[in-house]
């Protein structure tokens, strides 16, 4: 068994990186599990980010986070590129299980695993990723002025995608496997008065086409299998987020879609010592910076939290 450490992380993104940070420069000597495949998050995925304050020039994604990763580590975070597959939260202390199945032992924990955007599941969908298919309107429709633009969803993130996108694009259609849309009312009635949004129905997304960039769609009618043609330089994946709270359910409240309760303003969760930040307690905002702002919420109030115990 491990010596009992003041604060334990887990999760790697701009909130675990940015939780790891405070705590590592208030002597907290956090450990930080970042998980074995995608250590650095979600940014680890695209191309450039033009929206992290701070790069007045842009950055690559892997690049700030490996910027991120640096900061923490210099000021004495100790990161280790593993994913804890147990918790134990109730106690006084902490206790979280490594893939090893050694226990670590804590006094306070900072979840900031994040979610997982639903994929196509489709050849090509990552390869071009950051190369005209996205999953977030408000990071990337910059780069899509006057393109000719596909959405794929039918519920609220979707139509906020589109409509969002409409400001931007040549065009947005929207390709939705149903004959009627799951979004609320007014966003619908907002998404079918935009004059530059079309929808396809009945259909999915067959095929992703493009070498180095994004070219065009197949879709597929799901009634009558037949194929068409779609010429976009830009695809918005827009069918749900999954939370990563699997580890945390019968411990902490969550809510209907499964992402972590919080006492909002604060990280506090229901346990004591138990704090969460990041994109697993956030489905609205969703930006690196916000996932940052709550990371280094979630190091302020582990910080007084445990000053408050001595
Ligand atoms: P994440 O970045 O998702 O990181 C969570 C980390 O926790 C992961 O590394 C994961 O491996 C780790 N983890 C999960 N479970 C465990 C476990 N059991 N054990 C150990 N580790 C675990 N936002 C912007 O502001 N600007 C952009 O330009 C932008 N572009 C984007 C492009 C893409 C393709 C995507 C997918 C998202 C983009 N976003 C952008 C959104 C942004 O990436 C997220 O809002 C942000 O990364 C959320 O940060 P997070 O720290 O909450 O979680």
């Amino acid at each position: 068994m491990s010596d009992v450490r003041n604060v334990i992380i887990i999760g790697s993104g701009p909130a675990g990186y940015t939780a790891a940070l405070y705590t590592a420069r208030a002597s907290l000597n956090p450990l930080v599990f970042e998980g074995s495949v995608t250590a650095g998050g979600a940014l680890m995925n695209t191309t450039e980010v033009e929206n992290f304050p701070g790069f007045r020039d842009g950055i690559m994604g892997p690049d700030l986070m490996d910027n991120m990763r640096a900061q923490a580590e210099r000021f004495g975070a100790e990161l280790v590129a593993d994913d804890v597959v147990e918790v134990d939260l109730g106690g006084e202390i902490k206790t979280v299980t490594d893939s090893a199945g050694t226990v670590h032992r804590a006094k306070a924990v900072i979840i900031a695993t994040g979610s997982q955007h639903r994929k196509l599941n489709l050849p090509n969908e990552d390869a071009l990723s950051g190369r005209g298919v996205s999953w977030c309107a408000t990071c990337d429709g910059f780069f899509f002025k006057d393109q000719d633009i596909a959405v794929v969803g039918g519920g609220d993130t979707a139509m906020e995608e589109a409509t969002f996108l409409s400001r931007f694009a040549k065009s947005v259609t929207v390709v939705h496997r149903r004959d009627a849309l799951r979004a609320s009312k007014p966003m619908q009635d907002r998404a079918f008065a935009d004059p530059k949004i079309s929808f396809v129905w009945n259909s999915e997304i067959a095929e992703i086409h493009g070498e180095s960039k994004l070219s065009g769609l197949t879709l597929r009618n799901v009634r009558t299998g037949e194929t068409s043609e779609l010429p976009v330089t830009g695809l918005f994946i827009a069918i749900g987020h999954d939370p990563r709270t699997e580890l945390f359910k019968g411990q902490l409240d969550l809510d209907d879609e499964g992402y972590l309760k919080v006492d909002a303003p604060s990280t506090r969760t229901k346990l004591t010592g138990v704090f969460a930040a990041g994109d697993v307690v956030d489905h609205t905002y969703r930006q690196a910076i916000t996932a940052a702002g709550t990371g280094c919420a979630a190091a302020l109030d582990a910080e007084r939290y445990l000053a408050a115990l001595s």
